[in-house]
């Protein structure tokens, strides 16, 4: 028969990876407690609307990118793109905004309908923060020092800090005229996209890497000229808050992120080493958004991290992270009832200590069972055949030290001395 594959850019994380996937999240998620930041899971899908009224319906992500479809109800949903807005919405709608501040972080798969190449896919997975109800820029600048701190902490190097102010909106609405005033004095040499952009949204333009365009974007307005007094001191003590925390950063002009929402602040850390897929984490404020989801007025930032970047950034990085399961104790029988009900009971109570135990079912030869045990990582083996189930006893044998085999007494339960013998026998 025909086999069933999955879904083109959908990967499955395997077990010998799921380990270093696990050992990454947990660091990342204590790398962010320490600032305060708390849970929050969401739905993976969520009505059409929420990302159309917030990531904005001329962006890459809203016009293709969407895996939107009718349910069963006929009401339009979408596998989240992103989970900004998702975290937006349950806070607006839990009253988490109220009178207080909230710092949430998140970890999670989100969907895109691109096309699937290395560091690109259509399922994949980002872990990010959320910062919601202070204005900044002190925030903004410990958001930063945060993404700072625990990329250093996971041992990359060569990442480099892109930032810059996008204003406001309508700050940007004036400079949006300007630009495409610009722009359409060099219509004849940009590309088809850029083109269209010029109608549905000019600043995406600056995304664009056809050459001829680029030459154009050089020579373009920048946005800092219209920027208002207010929101080139935010930006200003931000940097200087970045200089006191001897942060290195770039200010490009030209970063202006491909969702709607941003306002003011946005930054990006940015490798050389994937290739096209250059941008690992990228963020920014959203003063706007919680009110255009129909909260009251409040003020945001956060950022979101593609964890498939992330980790191949560090296997690149070479580093070496103990994080392999490994059995503890592999329980080796005659594979009769008996052994494997005092198999069964003996591992249970190894279980009840914290040891990962592994019991070898469906027989086999001693021979062939110690190779098993071998491989599993396991420092001893615990034997129960013939021998030991006339003796009431369970035969341990060391498999990582030099040490002779010795019998422990079974027992209803496991006497402290016998436990400590077997720790002391455990790789560390
Ligand atoms: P890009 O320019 O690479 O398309 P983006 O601006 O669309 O990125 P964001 O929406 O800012 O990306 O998402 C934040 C991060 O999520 C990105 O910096 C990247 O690391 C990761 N990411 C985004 N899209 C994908 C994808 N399709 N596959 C894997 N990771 C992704
Ligand atoms: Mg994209």
């Amino acid at each position: 028969m025909e086999k069933i594959q999955s879904i083109r850019g959908m990967n499955d994380l395997l077990p010998e990876q799921s380990g270093y996937w696990q050992f990454v999240e947990r660091m990342l998620a204590r790398a962010v407690e320490l600032y305060g930041y708390q849970e929050i899971r969401t739905p993976i899908a969520e009505h059409t609307a929420l990302f159309k009224r917030s990531i904005g319906e001329d962006t890459d992500i809203v016009e293709k990118e969407m895996y939107t479809f009718d349910d069963k109800g006929g009401d339009s949903i979408t596998l989240r793109p992103e989970n900004t807005a998702s975290c937006i919405r349950a806070g607006i709608e839990h009253g988490l905004f109220h009178h207080q501040k909230q710092k949430f972080w998140y970890v999670g798969p989100m969907f895109r309908h691109e096309r699937p190449q290395k560091g690109r896919y259509r399922q994949f997975h980002q872990f990010g923060c959320e910062a919601i109800g202070w204005p900044g820029p002190d925030i903004d600048a410990e958001l930063i020092q945060m993404t700072a701190r625990f990329l250093a902490k996971l041992g990359l190097k060569n990442l480099t800090l892109e930032l810059n102010s996008i204003g406001t909106a309508s700050e940007r609405k004036i400079y949006r005229q300007h630009l495409v005033a610009y722009f359409e004095n060099h219509l004849a040499g940009l590309d088809e996209d850029s083109k269209r952009r010029l109608t549905t949204n000019p600043l995406r333009i600056f995304d664009s890497k056809v050459p001829a365009t680029r030459t154009i974007i050089k020579k373009a307005p920048h946005l800092e000229s219209f920027l208002s007094e207010e929101s080139r001191l935010h930006f200003q003590r931000l940097c200087q808050l970045l200089d006191d925390l001897k942060i290195d950063y770039v200010v490009n002009p030209r970063l202006v992120r491909g969702l709607d929402y941003y306002s003011l602040t946005v930054f990006e850390w940015l490798t050389d080493q994937l290739g096209a897929q250059n941008a690992v984490l990228a963020g920014g404020r959203y003063d706007g958004l919680v009110e255009q989801l129909g909260g009251k007025p409040t003020p945001g930032i956060g950022f979101a991290m593609g964890m498939e970047r992330l980790i191949e950034l560090l296997k690149l990085s070479n580093q070496s992270v103990n994080c392999e399961y490994s059995a503890q104790v592999y329980v080796v029988t005659d594979n009769s009832e008996q052994a494997i009900m005092r198999a069964t009971l003996f591992s249970e109570q190894l279980r009840d200590h914290d040891i990962n135990t592994v019991i070898h079912f469906g027989g086999g030869s001693f021979k062939s069972q110690f190779k098993r045990a071998d491989q599993s990582g396991a420092g001893i083996a615990a034997v129960i055949g013939v021998v030991e189930l006339a003796a009431n006893q369970i035969t341990i044998k060391p498999l990582r030290s030099e040490q002779e085999q010795f019998q422990l007494e079974f027992d209803q339960k496991l006497d402290n001395e016998s436990l400590s013998t077997l720790l002391n026998l455990l790789p560390q």
